[in-house]
């Protein structure tokens, strides 16, 4: 069956009706899906492992039948776990369909056929009885429902409804228990991530200072869990006000409660601060004594954590609602709210018993002041970033005269109000203060003179930023936005930025590598299968396709120079024909080459520029720092040329990259 699904193209902003085929939507999930990085998951496959062996062994000693029920079983592999740990029968819940039909054959390959019994269900629809889909309660209780946050994926309910209609009193789980754990810290790095810091412009009569309006700085901000890889993050980024504490543990061998609730920690800071936020991360003990467990605890806090590299499971950083001022020993109550789904956290000073009870208001955040519903985390960040607003303002005092009429193109930019401050008497602001910037509701294509009040546009200008935008070329959406509104633009326009570079590195990550490697043989079992079907997803439309990754949290190692590959003038419209480049690059250092990463700079002005990748090769080994705002492009090689000598190497890559104006899509290939 075929689907027509209509979208809108992030670059050239038209609607497009594509023919879906019915299975697209599966192609796009198991092609970015997670299960390669959770099979690459040493750590945890090994302490599963060690986990459901133990818990058979208990069930045996008891002199019972080892009944297995696997909930979410992917690939299979902890239901083949238990089989070969002596299990006598594993019950394997798979909801997502081409995943159950990969374990039913991985399974058979195996040679666990008759040992496990796949099913195809949601565990909430499963039946039990001689008719049912088990014949009986199961005694072992086996899951991987997790998320960063631990119970984002739906493991309450999912332990819930188990406990009560699949598993026996008194069971088995593996695994046994989870802990959440707090830290609370001051970071004007990640409280820029939610905060709107006052804006310093330099104008010719002196600084000024724009301030956020009191709804945008009150404003508790929004649910969504805020997952990062914490150690990435350096200790001169924050400072610890608390000690790790406990906030709560969960016993998944017993029957569980996914209502709303909450937890109270007292906390005695241990530094005098401002309290902002609270990092979170948790662990798990695979069996009851707690002697097999494992753990996200960042560096800081475990020194090897950072060898234990995991991209399914992070660490969360949660912003308080307000920044609260600390004293040393002076004693704070930390609240952890949750629902079924999410948690969210409140301080105040401590109090007694009786007195904290009485107020507790569950409800979760909500954005009451827009902002955080219209930028994200990485984009308040890179608003708050002040190096990045003086090279607009610096670009912006070049290009504005007393009667410039601006126009501004990008989603949610302070551009104007900085425009404002500097001088600016006409401005204009599409898509997206007072009586001197005017608000067009109008896409760009359907404006028209009244629109701009019969004058010309003698400055456009634009970050350029779009929410919309998820490989960094999609802001390239500016261009076909500045060509159609060219009717309404002077001869001489100033365009800001002028025009945006594509630059390019083949690099070797030092752990991105795993999420789309393939796993081959996973603790003995072999899941090629599962390989197969990610790369016939893969091969389905994405092959020639880059993915975005915030390379801040993926560290990497340059092995060519950065080269610019393609530019695109903003002062000329939007050419009819394609836009190529072929060339090749040298690899200057020996390594795996992963991949290529590309991002774009925007040339402001002929001097000024801002750039949303490479910032500096940090050293000879060839590290390299990240614009820590931006997503970059990474195309992953489908083979991985490994050499010990550079000599060995091919001495250079040859890339092809295509810009399809018509439909403003980047594609690229690479030759090693
Ligand atoms: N157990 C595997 C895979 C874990 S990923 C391993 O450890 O490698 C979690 C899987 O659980 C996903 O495939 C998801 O589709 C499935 N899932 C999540 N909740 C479920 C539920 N309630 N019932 C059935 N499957 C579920």
């Amino acid at each position: 069956m075929k689907t027509f699904c209509g979208r809108a193209n992030p670059t050239t902003g038209s609607m497009e009706w594509l023919e879906e085929d019915e299975d697209y939507d599966y192609h796009q999930e198991i092609a970015r899906s997670r299960y390669a990085d959770m099979l690459h998951d040493k750590d945890r496959n090994t302490k599963y492992y060690q986990g459901i062996r133990a818990a058979v062994c208990r069930v045996k000693e008891r002199g019972e039948k080892a009944i297995v029920l696997d909930i979410g079983t992917g690939t299979g592999l902890l239901s083949m776990m238990a089989a070969s740990a002596g299990a006598d029968f594993c019950y394997a819940i798979e909801v997502f369909k081409p995943m159950a039909n990969a374990a039913v054959k991985i399974v058979e390959k195996n040679g666990f056929h008759d040992k496990i019994k796949v099913i195809n269900k949601h565990s909430t629809e499963v039946t039990v009885g001689p008719d049912g889909d088990m014949q009986c309660r199961a005694n072992i209780l086996v899951t991987e429902l997790f998320d960063t946050e631990l119970i984002g994926e739906g493991a309450l309910p999912t332990y819930e409804h188990a406990h009560k209609y699949l598993v026996q009193e008194g069971c088995e789980a593996v695994p046994h228990r989870a802990t959440v754990y707090v830290q609370l810290v001051e970071s004007k790095r990640m409280w820029s991530w939610n905060k709107l810091f006052p804006v310093h412009v330099e104008a010719e009569d002196g600084e000024k200072i724009i301030v956020c309006p009191s709804e945008v700085e009150n404003c508790p901000g929004v649910p969504s869990v805020c997952d990062i890889q914490l150690n990435q993050m350096p200790s001169t980024d924050f400072t610890i006000l608390s000690d790790v504490v406990t906030m709560f543990s969960v016993d998944f061998s017993k029957p569980i409660r996914s209502a709303s609730t909450y937890y109270r920690v007292q906390l005695e800071p241990v530094k005098s601060g401002k309290a902002q936020i609270v990092l979170s991360w948790w662990d798990i003990d695979m069996d009851p004594s707690g002697t097999i467990n494992c753990t996200m605890a960042p560096y800081w806090v475990k020194s090897t954590s950072a060898f234990q590299w995991r991209d399914h499971w992070m660490q969360c950083v949660y912003f308080l609602p307000n920044e609260e001022p600390v004293l040393q020993g002076e004693k704070v109550d930390l609240t952890a709210c949750r629902d079924e789904y999410s948690l969210w956290y409140k301080l105040q000073k401590a109090r007694g018993e009786e007195e904290s009870k009485a107020d507790v208001r569950v409800e979760s955040p909500v954005c009451r002041c827009q902002a955080h519903l219209l930028w994200n985390r990485p984009r308040f960040g890179e608003l708050n970033d002040q190096n990045r607003t003086r090279q607009y303002n610096k670009s912006l005092m070049k290009v504005l005269k007393t009667d410039s009429v601006c126009l501004c193109i990008s989603d949610g930019s302070l551009l104007p109000v900085l425009a404002h401050y500097l001088g600016a008497k006409q401005f204009f602001r599409a898509n997206n203060l007072e009586d001197k910037i005017k608000i067009i509701e109008a896409r760009p294509e359907l404006l028209t003179p009244s629109h701009l009040e019969d004058k010309k546009i003698s400055v456009l200008v634009g970050e350029p930023f779009f929410t919309t935008s998820l490989l960094p070329w999609h802001n390239l959406y500016f261009w076909y936005a500045r060509t159609a509104v060219a009717s309404h633009l002077t001869s001489d326009v100033t365009i800001l930025p002028q025009s945006a570079s594509l630059h390019m590195m083949i690099v070797e990550f030092q752990d991105l590598w795993r999420i789309r490697s393939p796993c081959g043989i996973c603790e003995g079992f072999d899941v090629r299968t599962m390989d197969d079907m990610i790369q016939n997803s893969l091969n389905f439309r994405e092959s020639k396709e880059a993915e975005p990754h915030p390379l801040w949290e993926y560290p990497c190692k340059s092995l060519s120079d950065p080269q610019e590959v393609l530019t695109f003038d903003f002062r000329e419209t939007v050419p009819q024909h394609c836009v190529s480049t072929k060339g090749s690059v040298n690899l200057v250092r020996k390594g795996k080459s992963h991949g290529a990463v590309l991002w774009m700079e925007y040339h402001l002005t002929a001097d000024i520029s801002v750039n949303t990748g490479l910032l500096q090769i940090s050293n000879e080994k060839g590290n390299c720092e990240w614009n820590p705002h931006c997503k970059q492009a990474v195309y992953f090689f489908s083979s991985v040329i490994e050499s010990e000598v550079l000599s060995d190497l091919p001495s250079a890559v040859t890339y092809a990259i295509k810009f399809d104006t018509k439909t403003g899509e980047i594609t690229m290939d690479f030759k090693l």
